[in-house]
């Protein structure tokens, strides 16, 4: 299981979850080429720990364990996974 981003970071996308994060799983940084081409940030889903350190710092809510990922934004599990080629 990892966590996963969602529809609320697009918009948004401030990389306040970056910083939270302690094993650096969460990508396009701001100093990436990528960063300007993605309309939101991803979880890499196997170098993910699962600590949640990035769900209370995100202002919008967008990051969700899997398990409490809402249906209507099921399809972005494998969006995140897919970033990273997972
Ligand atoms: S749950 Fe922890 S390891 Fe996973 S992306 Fe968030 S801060 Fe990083
Ligand atoms: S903190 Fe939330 S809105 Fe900001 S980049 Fe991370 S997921 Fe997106």
């Amino acid at each position: 299981m990892a966590y996963v981003i969602a529809e609320p970071c697009i918009g948004t996308k401030d990389t306040a979850c970056v910083d939270a994060c302690p094993v650096d799983c969460i990508h396009p940084k701001k100093d990436e080429p990528e960063y300007e081409k993605e309309e939101l940030l991803y979880i890499d889903p196997v170098e993910c720990i699962d600590c949640g350190a990035c769900v209370p710092v995100c202002p919008v809510s967008a990051i969700f364990a899997l398990d409490d990922l809402p249906e209507k934004w099921a399809s972005f599990t494998a969006l995140n996974a897919a970033y990273y080629g997972k």
